[in-house]
Order: C-alpha cells, then structure tokens, then sequence
C-alpha cells in the first residue's frame, strides 16, 4: 500500500452513546481505503463550547497515514458521520451531534476553500483537541500555529477530563 501522507482527524460526539459513536469511529477510519490508523488519543469528556445547553462532548483524536487526497479523506469522513446517523438541527451552529469527524491537519498543508480548510481553522484553541494530540505527539506542529504542546500551554481554559 502506498499510504504516505500523515493525517490528523479530530473526533467528538455528544448524542446516543457518544463514547461507542467514538470507537466505531475509530474502526472506520481503520477501515478505511488505502489508509492505516497509526495512533489514537485517550477518550476525553469536555465542557461543550456552545451557547447552547447540552451534554458533555466526548473527543479523542487519530492519526493516519493515507494514500487518499485531502478531499477523498474529507469525502470519506463524512461518509462515516452519515453512517453514524449524524443528526444536527439545519441552522444551529455548535449543535449536539452524534458524531462530528474533523480533518484537523494533512501534512503540512495549507488550504483554503469551501469545502475544506487546512490546518482545521479552531483547532489552535481548542484544550479538547490539542490535549489529545499532545497526548501522541506534543512536538507536532500546526502550519503556521508552532508545536500542539506550546499551543496547549497558551489555551484557554476548559473543563477536560481523562477516560480510559
Ligand atoms: P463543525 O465541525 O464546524 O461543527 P460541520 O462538521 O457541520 O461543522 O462542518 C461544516 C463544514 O465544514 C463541512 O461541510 C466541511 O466542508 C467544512 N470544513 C472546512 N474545513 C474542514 C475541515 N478541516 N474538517 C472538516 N470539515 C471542514
Ligand atoms: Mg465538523
């Protein structure tokens, strides 16, 4: 298999079981055409980041090496949230989901279109999504952003709890 490009995918859930919503999750990336899972965070419980009222979030990150173009993987990633029975309120931004995939980063890539942006636009900020991957590699580093583990020292605050 030729799987070259190293991937980051950000996962959180917070409707119907959201910690199974998160390991299927984890075998579908597996599963996935011309791409291994190499790496997968611990399963945090988070604060939501939303004016509206709703449960906690459960969120966890994975890493991929990958054959597919950053649109195939995006593709492919929403295919899993249809199949996870993604259910979101049409309008309501930040919104309880049973299953949100997010390509955080694709190599060092930097893009910018409607359909995708690269590196993930709210990921720099986010504790539930830097302590996951700081978690797998805390050296990494976002384009333009410097490493996961100076970036999570800076976050802002947010109420995360480890699972196992
Ligand atoms: P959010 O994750 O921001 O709560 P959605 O999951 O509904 O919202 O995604 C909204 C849109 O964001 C998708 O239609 C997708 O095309 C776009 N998008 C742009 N950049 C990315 C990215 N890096 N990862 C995932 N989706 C992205
Ligand atoms: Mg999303």
């Amino acid at each position: 298999m030729k799987a070259t490009h190293d991937a980051w995918v950000g996962l959180g859930a917070n409707l119907n079981d959201p910690r199974q919503q998160l390991l299927r999750a984890f075998e579908a990336l597996e599963a996935l055409p011309t791409t291994r899972l190499v790496a997968r965070s611990p399963l945090y419980l988070s604060e939501p980041v939303s004016d509206i009222p709703q449960d906690d979030y459960i969120n966890a990150v994975a890493r991929l090496k990958t054959a597919l173009e950053p649109l195939h993987l995006l593709d492919a990633l929403q295919d899993i949230e249809q199949k996870h029975g993604r259910q979101r309120i049409a309008g309501v931004v930040n919104g309880p989901r049973t299953l949100d995939l997010d390509l955080l980063l694709y190599d060092d890539r930097i893009m910018d279109t409607s359909r995708l942006t690269l590196p993930h636009p709210r990921m720099t900020a986010r504790r539930f999504v830097l302590q996951p991957m700081a978690d797998i590699d805390p050296r990494q580093r976002i384009p333009g952003a410097g490493t996961v583990g100076a970036l999570l020292a800076n976050a802002p605050e947010l109420r995360l709890q480890r699972l196992d």
